[in-house]
Protein backbone atom coordinates (compact mmCIF):
# COMPACT_ATOMS: atom_id res chain seq x y z
CA UNK A 1 0.00 0.00 0.00
CA UNK A 2 2.76 2.14 0.75
CA UNK A 3 4.50 2.14 -2.56
CA UNK A 4 1.55 2.76 -3.92
CA UNK A 5 0.51 5.58 -2.34
CA UNK A 6 4.20 6.87 -3.15
CA UNK A 7 3.46 6.20 -6.70
CA UNK A 8 0.49 7.92 -6.69
CA UNK A 9 2.15 10.93 -5.33
CA UNK A 10 4.47 10.81 -8.44
CA UNK A 11 1.60 10.65 -10.74
CA UNK A 12 0.48 13.58 -9.29
CA UNK A 13 3.29 15.82 -9.27
CA UNK A 14 3.94 15.32 -12.91
CA UNK A 15 0.25 15.98 -13.42
CA UNK A 16 0.41 18.94 -11.49
CA UNK A 17 3.56 20.17 -13.32
CA UNK A 18 2.23 19.20 -16.66
CA UNK A 19 -0.77 21.60 -16.00
CA UNK A 20 1.30 24.62 -14.91
CA UNK A 21 3.47 24.33 -17.48
CA UNK A 22 0.43 23.93 -19.97
CA UNK A 23 -0.80 27.08 -18.00
CA UNK A 24 2.52 28.76 -18.44
CA UNK A 25 2.43 28.24 -22.25
CA UNK A 26 -1.20 29.73 -22.49
CA UNK A 27 -0.48 32.71 -20.45
CA UNK A 28 2.72 33.40 -22.87
CA UNK A 29 0.60 32.99 -25.90
CA UNK A 30 -2.21 35.27 -24.72
CA UNK A 31 -0.09 38.02 -24.14
CA UNK A 32 1.27 38.00 -27.39
CA UNK A 33 -2.47 37.61 -28.69
CA UNK A 34 -3.54 40.53 -27.86
CA UNK A 35 -1.32 43.01 -29.25
CA UNK A 36 -1.72 40.24 -32.76
CA UNK A 37 -4.83 40.62 -33.08
CA UNK A 38 -5.40 36.98 -32.81
CA UNK A 39 -8.91 37.95 -31.36
CA UNK A 40 -12.37 38.00 -32.95
CA UNK A 41 -15.95 37.01 -32.19
CA UNK A 42 -18.80 35.52 -32.54
CA UNK A 43 -22.10 36.26 -32.79
CA UNK A 44 -25.14 33.57 -31.45
CA UNK A 45 -28.48 34.84 -32.40
CA UNK A 46 -31.05 34.69 -28.98
CA UNK A 47 -34.78 34.45 -30.77
CA UNK A 48 -38.12 35.20 -29.02
CA UNK A 49 -39.70 31.85 -28.44
CA UNK A 50 -43.45 33.36 -29.44
CA UNK A 51 -42.25 35.22 -32.53
CA UNK A 52 -39.18 32.85 -33.06
CA UNK A 53 -37.77 36.37 -34.19
CA UNK A 54 -34.24 37.01 -33.61
CA UNK A 55 -33.78 39.56 -30.56
CA UNK A 56 -29.71 39.98 -29.72
CA UNK A 57 -26.76 37.92 -30.06
CA UNK A 58 -24.69 36.74 -27.55
CA UNK A 59 -20.68 37.78 -28.17
CA UNK A 60 -18.26 35.06 -27.83
CA UNK A 61 -15.05 35.44 -27.96
CA UNK A 62 -12.83 33.31 -30.35
CA UNK A 63 -8.80 32.92 -30.49
CA UNK A 64 -7.26 32.29 -33.88
CA UNK A 65 -4.55 29.87 -32.71
CA UNK A 66 -3.96 26.57 -33.49
CA UNK A 67 -3.96 23.93 -31.03
CA UNK A 68 -6.10 22.45 -28.06
CA UNK A 69 -6.02 25.31 -25.82
CA UNK A 70 -7.78 27.98 -27.42
CA UNK A 71 -11.55 27.14 -26.54
CA UNK A 72 -12.70 29.46 -23.90
CA UNK A 73 -13.73 27.09 -21.79
CA UNK A 74 -9.70 26.29 -21.45
CA UNK A 75 -8.35 30.37 -21.85
CA UNK A 76 -10.15 32.21 -20.13
CA UNK A 77 -9.95 30.42 -16.89
CA UNK A 78 -6.10 31.21 -17.00
CA UNK A 79 -6.80 35.14 -18.45
CA UNK A 80 -8.90 35.14 -15.37
CA UNK A 81 -6.03 33.87 -12.82
CA UNK A 82 -2.97 35.95 -14.67
CA UNK A 83 -4.92 39.37 -14.74
CA UNK A 84 -5.02 39.53 -18.96
CA UNK A 85 -9.32 39.00 -18.57
CA UNK A 86 -9.09 42.83 -17.89
CA UNK A 87 -7.18 43.78 -21.11
CA UNK A 88 -9.05 40.95 -23.19
CA UNK A 89 -12.53 42.16 -21.47
CA UNK A 90 -11.55 45.50 -22.94
CA UNK A 91 -11.24 44.46 -26.33
CA UNK A 92 -14.41 42.56 -26.46
CA UNK A 93 -16.52 45.69 -25.64
CA UNK A 94 -14.77 47.91 -27.78
CA UNK A 95 -15.04 45.47 -30.85
CA UNK A 96 -18.68 44.71 -30.10
CA UNK A 97 -19.13 48.36 -29.64
CA UNK A 98 -17.31 48.95 -32.94
CA UNK A 99 -19.64 45.68 -34.48
CA UNK A 100 -22.76 47.48 -32.84
CA UNK A 101 -22.26 51.04 -34.74
CA UNK A 102 -21.74 49.61 -38.16
CA UNK A 103 -24.64 47.55 -37.60
CA UNK A 104 -26.64 51.22 -37.05
CA UNK A 105 -24.91 52.76 -39.83
CA UNK A 106 -25.97 50.18 -42.01
CA UNK A 107 -29.43 50.48 -41.44
CA UNK A 108 -30.19 47.33 -39.29
CA UNK A 109 -32.67 47.85 -36.39
CA UNK A 110 -31.41 47.41 -32.61
CA UNK A 111 -30.23 44.01 -31.32
CA UNK A 112 -28.86 44.02 -28.11
CA UNK A 113 -25.37 42.05 -27.81
CA UNK A 114 -24.71 40.26 -24.48
CA UNK A 115 -21.47 40.53 -23.21
CA UNK A 116 -19.33 38.40 -21.05
CA UNK A 117 -17.92 40.24 -17.60
CA UNK A 118 -16.23 37.95 -15.65
CA UNK A 119 -16.43 38.08 -11.76
CA UNK A 120 -12.49 39.29 -11.77
CA UNK A 121 -13.56 42.30 -13.67
CA UNK A 122 -15.56 43.43 -10.98
CA UNK A 123 -12.77 43.96 -9.00
CA UNK A 124 -11.00 46.60 -11.07
CA UNK A 125 -12.88 49.33 -9.56
CA UNK A 126 -13.35 51.61 -12.58
CA UNK A 127 -14.92 48.99 -14.49
CA UNK A 128 -18.31 51.08 -14.71
CA UNK A 129 -16.48 54.00 -15.30
CA UNK A 130 -14.60 52.26 -18.31
CA UNK A 131 -18.15 50.53 -19.47
CA UNK A 132 -19.64 54.17 -19.82
CA UNK A 133 -16.81 55.56 -21.74
CA UNK A 134 -16.45 53.10 -24.16
CA UNK A 135 -19.97 53.51 -24.93
CA UNK A 136 -19.97 57.17 -25.28
CA UNK A 137 -16.66 57.11 -27.47
CA UNK A 138 -18.50 54.97 -29.92
CA UNK A 139 -21.63 56.72 -29.88
CA UNK A 140 -23.84 53.51 -29.49
CA UNK A 141 -26.63 53.53 -27.22
CA UNK A 142 -26.34 51.88 -23.82
CA UNK A 143 -29.84 49.84 -24.47
CA UNK A 144 -27.44 48.05 -27.42
CA UNK A 145 -25.32 46.15 -24.63
CA UNK A 146 -26.44 43.65 -22.06
CA UNK A 147 -24.11 42.04 -19.82
CA UNK A 148 -23.87 38.29 -18.64
CA UNK A 149 -22.45 37.90 -15.17
CA UNK A 150 -22.31 34.53 -13.08
CA UNK A 151 -23.63 33.69 -9.31
CA UNK A 152 -20.09 33.31 -7.86
CA UNK A 153 -19.62 37.57 -8.56
CA UNK A 154 -22.22 36.62 -5.48
CA UNK A 155 -19.65 35.72 -3.15
CA UNK A 156 -17.91 39.36 -3.38
CA UNK A 157 -18.81 41.92 -1.69
CA UNK A 158 -22.85 42.18 -1.80
CA UNK A 159 -23.25 45.52 -1.04
CA UNK A 160 -20.34 46.37 -3.66
CA UNK A 161 -21.77 44.52 -6.22
CA UNK A 162 -25.70 45.78 -5.92
CA UNK A 163 -23.96 49.23 -6.40
CA UNK A 164 -22.27 48.62 -9.71
CA UNK A 165 -25.15 47.11 -11.24
CA UNK A 166 -27.33 49.57 -10.30
CA UNK A 167 -25.27 51.82 -11.70
CA UNK A 168 -24.79 50.11 -15.18
CA UNK A 169 -28.03 49.56 -15.08
CA UNK A 170 -29.34 53.14 -14.47
CA UNK A 171 -27.04 53.62 -17.52
CA UNK A 172 -29.34 51.68 -19.55
CA UNK A 173 -27.03 48.39 -19.84
CA UNK A 174 -29.36 44.94 -18.85
CA UNK A 175 -27.83 42.73 -16.64
CA UNK A 176 -28.61 38.88 -17.07
CA UNK A 177 -27.54 36.42 -14.30
CA UNK A 178 -25.99 33.86 -16.63
CA UNK A 179 -25.54 29.62 -15.97
CA UNK A 180 -27.98 29.80 -13.34
CA UNK A 181 -28.96 27.10 -11.43
CA UNK A 182 -25.52 25.71 -11.56
CA UNK A 183 -23.51 28.47 -8.51
CA UNK A 184 -23.93 29.65 -5.56
CA UNK A 185 -27.12 32.05 -5.79
CA UNK A 186 -29.12 32.65 -2.63
CA UNK A 187 -32.53 33.33 -3.60
CA UNK A 188 -32.21 36.68 -1.85
CA UNK A 189 -29.84 37.73 -3.81
CA UNK A 190 -32.14 37.51 -6.76
CA UNK A 191 -34.40 39.86 -5.42
CA UNK A 192 -31.89 42.17 -3.74
CA UNK A 193 -29.91 42.44 -6.99
CA UNK A 194 -30.75 44.98 -9.97
CA UNK A 195 -31.12 42.43 -12.41
CA UNK A 196 -33.24 41.99 -15.76
CA UNK A 197 -32.84 38.33 -17.01
CA UNK A 198 -32.06 34.87 -15.87
CA UNK A 199 -30.14 32.32 -18.03
CA UNK A 200 -31.21 28.79 -17.18
CA UNK A 201 -27.73 27.09 -17.59
CA UNK A 202 -27.44 24.96 -20.86
CA UNK A 203 -26.57 21.81 -18.33
CA UNK A 204 -30.48 21.70 -17.62
CA UNK A 205 -31.40 22.01 -21.31
CA UNK A 206 -29.09 20.04 -23.79
CA UNK A 207 -30.67 16.46 -23.23
CA UNK A 208 -33.91 17.95 -21.41
CA UNK A 209 -36.51 15.74 -22.69
CA UNK A 210 -34.65 12.69 -21.38
CA UNK A 211 -34.36 13.90 -18.46
CA UNK A 212 -37.27 14.70 -16.35
CA UNK A 213 -35.43 16.06 -13.67
CA UNK A 214 -34.06 18.72 -15.65
CA UNK A 215 -37.43 19.93 -16.88
CA UNK A 216 -38.28 20.32 -13.51
CA UNK A 217 -35.44 22.18 -13.00
CA UNK A 218 -35.51 24.52 -16.23
CA UNK A 219 -39.73 24.84 -15.27
CA UNK A 220 -38.77 25.94 -11.90
CA UNK A 221 -36.53 28.59 -12.84
CA UNK A 222 -38.65 29.87 -15.87
CA UNK A 223 -41.62 30.40 -12.86
CA UNK A 224 -39.37 31.69 -10.77
CA UNK A 225 -38.10 34.37 -13.05
CA UNK A 226 -41.60 35.51 -13.92
CA UNK A 227 -42.71 35.57 -10.54
CA UNK A 228 -39.55 38.08 -9.69
CA UNK A 229 -40.70 39.86 -12.76
CA UNK A 230 -37.21 38.90 -14.59
CA UNK A 231 -36.95 37.76 -17.95
CA UNK A 232 -35.90 34.37 -18.47
CA UNK A 233 -33.10 32.99 -21.34
CA UNK A 234 -32.66 29.09 -21.84
CA UNK A 235 -29.24 28.32 -23.60
CA UNK A 236 -28.39 25.35 -25.63
CA UNK A 237 -31.21 24.19 -27.22
CA UNK A 238 -30.01 21.68 -29.21
CA UNK A 239 -33.01 19.97 -30.85
CA UNK A 240 -37.24 20.58 -31.15
CA UNK A 241 -38.23 18.33 -27.96
CA UNK A 242 -36.53 21.03 -26.10
CA UNK A 243 -37.16 23.87 -28.04
CA UNK A 244 -41.00 22.78 -27.62
CA UNK A 245 -41.04 22.36 -24.13
CA UNK A 246 -39.65 25.90 -23.51
CA UNK A 247 -42.28 27.24 -25.45
CA UNK A 248 -44.92 25.53 -23.96
CA UNK A 249 -43.82 26.62 -20.49
CA UNK A 250 -43.78 30.08 -21.30
CA UNK A 251 -39.93 30.67 -21.65
CA UNK A 252 -39.20 33.90 -22.95
CA UNK A 253 -35.71 33.69 -24.84
CA UNK A 254 -34.00 30.47 -26.35
CA UNK A 255 -30.53 30.18 -27.33
CA UNK A 256 -29.08 27.39 -28.89
CA UNK A 257 -27.48 25.42 -32.08
CA UNK A 258 -30.77 24.32 -33.07
CA UNK A 259 -31.36 27.54 -34.09
CA UNK A 260 -28.24 28.96 -34.86
CA UNK A 261 -24.65 28.65 -34.11
CA UNK A 262 -22.32 30.86 -33.33
CA UNK A 263 -21.45 33.01 -36.22
CA UNK A 264 -19.25 35.83 -37.23
CA UNK A 265 -20.28 39.62 -38.11
CA UNK A 266 -20.48 39.18 -41.44
CA UNK A 267 -22.57 35.80 -41.55
CA UNK A 268 -25.01 37.70 -39.20
CA UNK A 269 -25.49 40.52 -41.38
CA UNK A 270 -26.35 38.66 -44.40
CA UNK A 271 -29.09 36.94 -41.48
CA UNK A 272 -30.92 39.80 -40.49
CA UNK A 273 -30.90 41.66 -44.45
P1 LIG B 1 -21.34 30.80 -21.71
O1 LIG B 1 -21.32 32.26 -21.40
O2 LIG B 1 -22.24 29.95 -20.92
O3 LIG B 1 -21.63 30.73 -23.27
C1 LIG B 1 -22.46 29.78 -23.87
C2 LIG B 1 -21.64 28.65 -24.45
O4 LIG B 1 -22.51 27.65 -24.93
C3 LIG B 1 -20.79 29.08 -25.66
O5 LIG B 1 -19.59 28.32 -25.62
C4 LIG B 1 -21.67 28.66 -26.83
O6 LIG B 1 -20.95 28.46 -28.03
C5 LIG B 1 -22.24 27.38 -26.29
N1 LIG B 1 -23.52 27.00 -26.91
C6 LIG B 1 -24.47 27.77 -27.45
N2 LIG B 1 -25.51 27.06 -27.90
C7 LIG B 1 -25.21 25.76 -27.63
C8 LIG B 1 -25.89 24.51 -27.87
O7 LIG B 1 -26.99 24.43 -28.39
N3 LIG B 1 -25.24 23.38 -27.42
C9 LIG B 1 -24.02 23.42 -26.84
N4 LIG B 1 -23.47 22.28 -26.48
N5 LIG B 1 -23.35 24.58 -26.59
C10 LIG B 1 -23.94 25.72 -27.00
P2 LIG B 1 -18.18 28.98 -25.89
O8 LIG B 1 -18.31 30.01 -26.96
O9 LIG B 1 -17.21 27.86 -26.08
O10 LIG B 1 -17.86 29.74 -24.55
C11 LIG B 1 -17.60 29.03 -23.36
C12 LIG B 1 -17.56 29.96 -22.18
O11 LIG B 1 -16.44 30.83 -22.24
C13 LIG B 1 -18.77 30.89 -22.09
O12 LIG B 1 -19.86 30.18 -21.55
C14 LIG B 1 -18.23 31.97 -21.19
O13 LIG B 1 -18.28 31.57 -19.85
C15 LIG B 1 -16.77 32.04 -21.63
N6 LIG B 1 -16.62 33.16 -22.59
C16 LIG B 1 -16.78 33.18 -23.94
N7 LIG B 1 -16.53 34.41 -24.43
C17 LIG B 1 -16.20 35.19 -23.36
C18 LIG B 1 -15.82 36.57 -23.21
O14 LIG B 1 -15.78 37.38 -24.16
N8 LIG B 1 -15.53 37.00 -21.93
C19 LIG B 1 -15.60 36.16 -20.86
N9 LIG B 1 -15.30 36.66 -19.64
N10 LIG B 1 -15.97 34.88 -20.97
C20 LIG B 1 -16.25 34.39 -22.20
CA1 LIG C 1 -22.89 33.76 -21.34
CA1 LIG D 1 -24.15 30.27 -19.95
CA1 LIG E 1 -20.41 28.95 -18.79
Amino acid sequence: AKALGKNNHQYFDSELERSSNQQLQVENHLREAIGNDEFHLNYQPKIDLKSNAIIGFEALLRWNRAGGMNTPDIFIPVAEQTGLINEIGDWVLKQVCSDVKKWLELGYGLLPVAINVSPVEFRNKKLVEQIKATIIEYGIPPEAIEIEITESLFLDNISFVKEILKDLRDFGISVAVDDFGTGYSSLQYLHELPIDILKIDKSFILDLSNQPHNAAIADSIINLAHNLGLKVVAEGIENQASMSFLKHRGCDIGQGFFMYKPMRSEELMELIV
